[in-house]
């Protein structure tokens, strides 16, 4: 990037960041929105609209905030004073000096009898600032993703720079027919009017082309994965008849649900195939997944293959080898745990073990995909949130074996609709309901000063002997000043509000080691109260635990928070789930209150994806699905249906996208999905 005029070395890594690393990104990096600007002198400005102002500041005032100073500002023009308000903004702090001359646009309200713009976009002016000319024609500008580095405007004017040299780099995809026949807008054209947006009929022809390309390549390259996966060599197969089945069954002292057995039955006709499984079982922590991966292990083990079960961290490993080993009591299944943390002999043994195929079973983590691991005959691979894991890794446990069955658990809410579309290749099962017996979970959403009350309900379920989380949303663990707020609360509760008990604090910027640590002296009641930043290890069963607190819940997805919600209430005595916000704003108590009506995880991300799009559901990203950036596939529902059934016909004619006709396509995909290749192998 560095090469393009007005972008150095400094300004070249903060493009880097939001993901610019070539022009092609820049000219891709399109608007949020679009928003109708018009510059207003202060005593013109009306409720509603969106003004742009310029004035000079008379007075700055902060107010500290539990996440952050409310900064605001009073602005003065020759017809009056305008009040800027942002709220938790930190960023604010330092940049307003008294008299500055600034520019400031954004939605007009009311604050006192007087004019306000709530966080509204900002520039600093020079001494020569021109007042704004009221009599030009309001403008639509773009509002580009920004951030505390790079503002929108800068990123505008970047692009402004720039974009009639770049524009000739967008190539047409398509032949003219096909453009014609979809109605589509030129993809030039396109690119310009969202960056240049002249009226609202414009951005909206503009959005739908871009948003049909995004999305004709994303079904490409599902499709691709899903063919390359029907081409490749078959599995070996796993019989289960009615003896084996009665057999493993029994191993189980319950009967299984009627979604577990749901699941087990798909896995069954996926083993009589000639294909390998390639199979998702998803269904909210708790619901018993592990039954069915085990089920799945038993019945390649009856077939004399052996499985590999891989799990993210060494707690979750060794959570799911005790559960196993507890089944397996008695039987001659040979298993094993192999995790990072054994002594080398203990390792050497259980290697040499694997490659003899004196071991059936084998639960570890990252370890299992070292290269001297090696198997006599892997038939079944499982792994457990496979979102955590990289696409590479993926595809090294599979490559332990042959052609193996694959399993993913996940007790992450993927919606209907985003399977369809983004996993079309990944057949899934669906585990609805708990196991009886389990405790219900009450949820409630704390306003301020009303955790008071809350902290003695807390207190009260200690005594009982029971345990709580208390979860400091940090999004960026990076974050320094954000993680020292989440230490000083710590510090605080532990002092002020759990003097009785021990607190333990866990977040992300500490080691694998010391974060597994704080997890034990939780699990063990060594420590009763736990703080932790997001990252409470995702199935990790404390049945004592029975309340979740979730402070500045507001700031959380829905997917995340009902998650998180899940780590409780694993025992009889069910659990509670504390929402606790400061948002004065009724929609967003609104959003939080979908949480108290369902405790259907799948019924919460499909209002997630209405709210925030995919983004916002975990592991979508990860599993190499890049962003979507201007298509949203809620809204655009018809164009997804378009996509797709022009993917197949595309590939049905040229199936590797060789002829030079498709060469355009195949590049932008080559561009996008850098890791395509390595997708379609390892799904
Ligand atoms: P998940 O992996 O989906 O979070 P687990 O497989 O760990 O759930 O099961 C959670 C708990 O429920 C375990 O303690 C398990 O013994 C129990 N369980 C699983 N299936 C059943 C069932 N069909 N009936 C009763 N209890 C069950
Ligand atoms: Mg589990």
């Amino acid at each position: 990037m560095q090469f393009l005029a007005g972008v150095g070395p400094r300004r070249a890594e903060v493009l880097a960041r939001i993901g610019v690393e070539t022009i092609g990104d820049l000219l891709e990096y399109f608007p949020s929105r679009h928003e109708r600007e018009e510059a207003s002198t202060i005593e013109h400005l009306d409720l509603g609209m969106t003004a742009t102002i310029v004035g000079q500041v008379r007075k700055v005032r902060r107010r500290p905030g539990r996440r952050g100073p409310t900064v605001s500002a009073t602005v003065q023009d020759n017809t009056g004073t305008c009040t800027l308000t942002w709220f938790n903004a930190a960023w604010m702090t330092d940049r307003l000096q008294q008299d500055a001359i600034v520019r400031a646009t954004g939605k007009v309200s009311e604050y006192r009898d007087g004019p306000q713009l709530v966080n509204p976009r900002i520039e600093i002016l020079g001494d020569d600032a021109e007042p704004v000319d009221e009599s030009a024609p309001p403008r639509w500008v773009p509002v580009y993703p920004a951030t505390t580095d790079l503002s929108s405007r800068q990123i505008a004017r970047l692009i402004d720079r720039h974009l009639d040299t770049l524009l000739p780099l967008a190539e047409e995809r398509y032949p003219a027919e096909f453009v014609r026949s979809r109605r589509l807008a030129p993809r030039d054209w396109s690119i310009r009017a969202m960056h240049h947006p002249t009226s609202e009929t414009d951005t909206t022809a503009a959005r739908r082309r871009l948003a049909y390309d995004e999305l004709l390549e994303m079904q490409i390259v599902v499709q691709w994965a899903r063919r390359r996966r029907r081409e490749g060599p078959p599995a070996v197969s796993v019989r289960v008849d009615e003896k084996i089945d009665e057999r493993i069954r029994g191993r189980f002292p319950f009967a299984l649900t009627a979604g577990q057995s749901r699941a087990v039955a798909d896995v069954v006709a996926d083993f009589a195939g000639d294909r390998p499984m390639y199979r998702l079982v998803q269904g909210d922590v708790g619901c018993g997944k592990t039954v069915v991966a085990l089920y799945a292990a038993l019945a390649a083990v009856a077939n004399r293959l052996q499985t590999a079960l891989m799990a993210p961290t060494e707690l979750l490993a060794q959570q799911h080898h005790r559960a196993i080993d507890r089944y397996l009591r008695g039987s001659r299944v040979r298993h094993a745990l192999l995790v990072g943390g054994l002594p080398a002999s203990r390792r050497d043994e259980i290697r040499r073990r694997l490659a003899g195929g004196e071991l059936d079973i084998v639960v570890g983590t990252h370890a299992l995909i070292q290269d001297d691991v090696h198997f006599k005959k892997l038939g079944l691979v499982i792994v457990d949130e496979q979102h955590r894991f990289g696409v590479r890794q993926r595809a090294a446990i599979r490559g332990k074996g042959a052609s193996p069955h694959y399993l993913i658990m996940s007790a992450t809410p993927i919606p209907r609709t985003l399977c369809m579309t983004i996993f079309g290749d990944l057949d899934v099962s669906t585990i609805e309901e708990m196991p009886p017996g389990r405790g219900p979970i009450s949820t409630r959403v704390v306003i301020g000063d009303r955790r008071q009350t809350e902290w003695e309900f807390v207190r009260g379920r200690l005594r009982q002997g029971e345990r709580a989380f208390v979860v400091y949303p940090l999004v960026d663990e990076s974050d320094r000043v954000a993680l020292s707020a989440a230490t000083t609360e710590y510090e605080r509760l532990q002092r002020e509000v759990f003097a009785d008990w021990t607190v333990g604090l866990i977040h992300g910027r500490l080691g694998a080691d010391e974060r597994e640590r704080a997890m034990q002296a939780f699990a063990d009641g060594r420590t009763q109260v736990l703080v932790a930043t997001t990252v409470i290890e995702v199935g990790i069963d404390v049945p004592e635990a029975t309340c979740m607190v979730i402070e500045h819940a507001d700031r959380f997805g829905l997917s995340q928070l009902h998650q998180l919600r899940g780590r409780v209430g694993r025992g009889s005595r069910g659990g509670y789930c504390l929402l606790m916000t400061d948002a004065a704003d009724g929609a967003e108590h609104e959003r939080l209150a979908a949480l108290l009506r369902t405790t259907d995880g799948f019924e919460i991300a499909e209002e997630d994806l209405r709210l925030r799009g995919p983004g916002a559901i975990t592991g979508t990203q990860q599993h190499g699905v890049p962003e979507l950036r201007v298509a949203n596939l809620i809204s655009d529902g018809d164009l997804v249906r378009l996509a797709q059934r022009d993917a197949a016909d595309i590939l049905r004619d040229d199936p590797r996208l060789a002829g030079p006709i498709r060469a355009p396509l195949r590049r932008s995909i080559a561009r996008r999905y850098r890791d395509a290749a390595a997708l379609i192998r390892a799904g």
